[in-house]
């Protein structure tokens, strides 16, 4: 059997099922027989006393580690439990629909969420995520699933998921970890980002993966193209394992470049660098060759733990991240939290668009504090190497007028406490919303860089959710509007003097790469391990050709036409790429 999903992240792995059900269940809707009521109805006090006894654990364990007062959320929980109108309710549909109690537990429990989602009242909303989280976990105690953390993981696995969250992801070790597949999910999302990042292929979008894998299937994932196969015969797995071989071949070759600018065949210079969530990638970047951190999405920081880090701890951690670059430059963005990325010691209100909500820095200008303990982290760090900071979601000028005010009275707090960093500190926006691609003349005044964030830009220019599945056919980075934008951020960047940089998913893709050369980026950031082949282009093509394709790509009517166009162009303009991605294919 072939499933047909989204590329999330490319490399071919081979190897069996996990089924990773934390977030969501395929509950089975059984019939039962009317004398079986009672046994399902003591299943579910069974798994009602369980989960008690669950959060009870939790609670005391916080309560050890971090006081009472953070122990005291799952109390909410508690009180969830011991809700007898939802517990009647179920007991009385059970009897009702005779179905098990697991499927009338999830149907209960649906239109609880759905009653309280609708409620005005900002409280009761809130207790959405609690009714949510008790539900899930008494689910999961009747169906017996086990709870495992990813990076538990005691064998090489090939994760299968409904969801993944950006955090799920980051828990993810390559040793255990081999790939993943889920049911949602768009190109751009973190999740996608996160698994490129690590190097972990990956599909995402398949819809129904979780239905149709069963755990312990053998499964080849080809993140490349969005292909799974599930239980292939020996024929399939005997080409599959020979593509493995070419795959890697290729990018040795690849690796050659590493000590290699990224410079045209007729002189022209750009920087090739790279993005990372974690510290722990900076191996990788290296390796790979990156000419210094373009994107370091520091919120993750933030992720997968129960408190906000210190001043301190983040000094030492973004100090860790500049020294091993020396005089390369590092550029730290501050805190984009939201839209797919949530930080569970944050109380964020759930929101009903949540990309359009309070994200990024539109959450820090309204809590300095918080925003300004991060800044004065990254200052203190800009003593020690080549660090810039940059501002995330930025839709004019006003606000980012603000974010540097705020990063101004940092420095000032830190001149007070006679801490040293560099005065000098070059600042970026990040320009990633229709409104601020339109008014970078404007906001080219107001900062040192730019850098294109067009996983965002995308999505808000071309009204498409980033992570959602259903309408990924529609994100297209070749897009007539977004190639307008884009040219329009690099020309008001040039006219001010200022270099524009791209560290959106589009910066790390081949054939793209040949347009925004020839538009005139300066900076490609992207995830590590696309750097050599972006590279390899960049080596092999001259400036002026390529500058030729973003001008004819601009006059094409469809991204599909941009496409096939780019693409032609540069197999002819690097017939030996079209040789190695021909062996890639076959
Ligand atoms: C972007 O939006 O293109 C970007 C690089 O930021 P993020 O993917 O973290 O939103
Ligand atoms: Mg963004």
């Amino acid at each position: 059997m072939d499933l047909k999903g989204i590329p999330a992240s490319p490399g071919i792995v081979i190897g069996r099922a996990f089924l990773f059900d934390a977030r969501r269940f395929i509950v089975p809707a059984k019939k039962i027989k009317e004398e079986d009521i009672p046994k399902e109805i003591a299943r579910l006090e069974e798994a009602l006393i369980k989960t008690r006894s669950e959060i009870f654990e939790i609670q005391k364990k916080i309560s050890k580690e971090m006081g009472y007062n953070h122990a005291e959320i799952f109390n909410a929980h508690l009180m969830v439990l011991e809700d007898r109108m939802l517990i009647e309710e179920v007991i009385e549909n059970l009897k009702k629909e005779r179905k098990c109690v697991e499927h009338v537990f999830a149907r209960v429990l649906e239109k609880y969420i759905n009653v309280f989602s609708k409620m005005d009242d900002e409280y009761l909303k809130e207790r959405i995520s609690d009714i949510d989280d008790v539900g899930k976990r008494v689910l999961k105690n009747l169906l017996g699933a086990k709870e495992k953390s990813l990076s538990e993981l005691k064998q090489k696995v090939i994760v299968v998921a409904y969801d993944l969250s950006p955090s799920d992801t980051a828990m993810m070790h390559k040793k255990n970890v081999m790939g993943f597949v889920t049911d949602i999910g768009g190109p751009t999302s973190h999740t996608a980002i996160m698994a490129k990042s690590l190097e972990i292929p990956a599909v995402v979008g398949l819809e129904k993966a979780t239905a149709k894998i069963k755990a312990g299937d053998m499964l080849i994932v080809d993140g490349g193209n969005g292909t799974i196969i599930v239980n292939p015969d020996a024929n399939m797995l005997k080409k599959y394992h020979a593509m493995q071989q070419k795959f890697s071949q290729f990018g040795k070759t690849l690796l050659g470049l590493r000590d290699e600018p990224a410079q045209t065949l007729d002189g022209h210079r750009v920087e090739t660098t790279a993005n990372i969530e974690l510290p722990e990638e900076i191996d990788s970047v290296i390796s790979h060759g990156a000419g210094g951190i373009g994107l370091y999405r520091t919120e993750y920081f933030y992720m997968n733990r129960r408190d906000l880090p210190t001043e301190d701890e983040q000094f030492e951690a973004y100090k860790k991240v500049v020294t091993r670059f020396k005089k390369s430059p590092v550029v730290a963005r501050t805190l984009d939290l939201g839209g797919d990325k949530f930080l569970s010691q944050l109380e964020v209100p759930h929101e009903m668009n949540p990309f359009l909500g309070w994200r990024a820095i539109r959450f820090c200008l309204a809590q300095p504090e918080i925003f300004k303990v991060q800044l004065r982290a990254i200052l203190r760090a800009s003593a020690f190497g080549n660090l810039k900071v940059m501002f995330p979601m930025i839709s004019g000028v006003q606000e980012l007028k603000q974010a540097i005010a705020i990063l101004e009275e940092a420095k000032e707090e830190l001149r007070v406490r006679k801490i040293k960093f560099n005065e000098d500190i070059k600042t970026g926006a990040m320009i990633e919303i229709p409104s601020a691609a339109l008014t970078c003349d404007l906001l080219a005044k107001e900062v040192d860089f730019f850098s294109i964030g067009t996983n965002d830009l995308i999505q808000y220019s071309l009204a498409v959710d980033r992570v959602n599945e259903k309408i990924a056919y529609l994100y297209k980075p070749t897009h007539p509007a977004v190639l307008r934008l884009i040219k329009n951020i690099i020309d008001s960047g040039h006219k001010e003097n200022i270099w524009v940089g791209m560290c959106g998913e589009m910066a790390g893709e081949t054939a793209f790469g040949l347009i925004l050369l020839g538009l005139g980026l300066d900076e490609f950031s992207m995830s590590p391990a696309a750097i050599p082949e972006i590279k390899y282009v960049i080596r092999n093509v001259r400036f002026e050709d390529a500058k030729e394709v973003a001008k004819k790509a601009l006059t094409l009517p469809t991204g599909e036409e941009v496409e096939e166009f780019v693409n032609k162009r540069l197999y002819e303009l690097i017939p030996k790429l079209k040789k190695i991605d021909n062996k890639i294919k076959t």
